[in-house]
């Protein structure tokens, strides 16, 4: 007879329990939406008010199977991270830790490769131009990282991200990569990063059309970031009906 597999994070905690449910369901939605890449790609949440302590999903772990007690809880400042038996991937301890470290403000980081924004991030011009309310959402807020030096491996490059995103930026598109997204909550990221794959698909099916974009004024575009603005609501209404779609059909991921 075969042992029971044995628990994946040996340290299973509920300490920050509120923030380990969220994540866990971002995970899952996320998994849902087809924008995962399996057991690969990162979202994290800060839980300390410098931002140093973050939660983050352990390396090899689906993104479908995720629980709120998988969650690594992680210390920007603690050198020794990656020689833990528990470390996390390489490329997210870089990445976020730098980012939480560096942005307090940035409550939650989410980082895809999603179809849409990654194919984006692939065109020579990469410009989420204003063509519909989706789209205008995001005027003036992204950020665009040209400069793709293969895989994220050291400080320097979160350090370098984390400038990226300082001036006010939301979302951060990865040339030859994929997206970045920082949020205030993991609703507000969540949102931001459903919203903007849904751009990204609208902009290249029109691209797909062979036909010319019918883009906006500048004006336009600026008043309906604006206005978009007035919905703050909606970030956290949407996320509440996915924690109880989740807590009807799979509410393990509670746990
Ligand atoms: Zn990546």
């Amino acid at each position: 007879m075969t042992a029971p597999p044995k628990p994946f994070n040996p340290a299973r905690s509920l300490d920050h329990h509120a923030e380990r449910v969220d994540l866990a369901a971002a995970f899952r939605w996320f998994a849902r939406l087809e924008m995962h890449e399996s057991v690969a790609n990162h979202l994290s949440a800060a839980v300390s008010p410098d931002g140093a302590k973050f939660l983050i999903n352990p390396r090899g772990r689906h993104f479908a199977r995720i629980c709120a007690s998988d969650l690594l809880l992680l210390d920007a400042h603690d050198m020794s991270t990656l020689e833990r038996p528990e470390a996390p991937d390489r490329t997210a301890w870089y990445l976020h830790a730098m980012l939480h470290a560096k942005l307090p403000e940035a409550r939650c980081v989410m980082h895809l490769h999603s179809k849409y924004a990654t194919a984006l991030a692939c065109l020579e011009d990469s410009v989420l131009y204003p063509i519909d309310m989706n789209t205008m959402r995001f005027f003036g807020r992204v950020a665009l990282d040209e400069e793709f030096g293969g895989m994220a491996l050291s400080d320097a490059e979160g350090n370098r991200v984390a400038g990226m995103l300082a001036g006010g930026a939301t979302v951060l598109l990865m040339a030859n990569h994929g997206i970045l997204v920082v949020g205030a909550s993991v609703a507000q990221a969540f949102d931001e990063l459903y919203y903007f794959e849904r751009a990204a698909e609208t902009l290249l099916t029109c691209y797909a059309s062979g036909k010319k974009l019918r883009i906006v004024s500048d004006e336009i575009a600026a008043l309906t970031a604006e206005q978009w603005r007035g919905y703050g609501q909606l970030a956290v209404d949407h996320f509440e009906n996915i924690k109880a779609i989740l807590d009807a059909e799979e509410p393990a991921y509670r746990h």
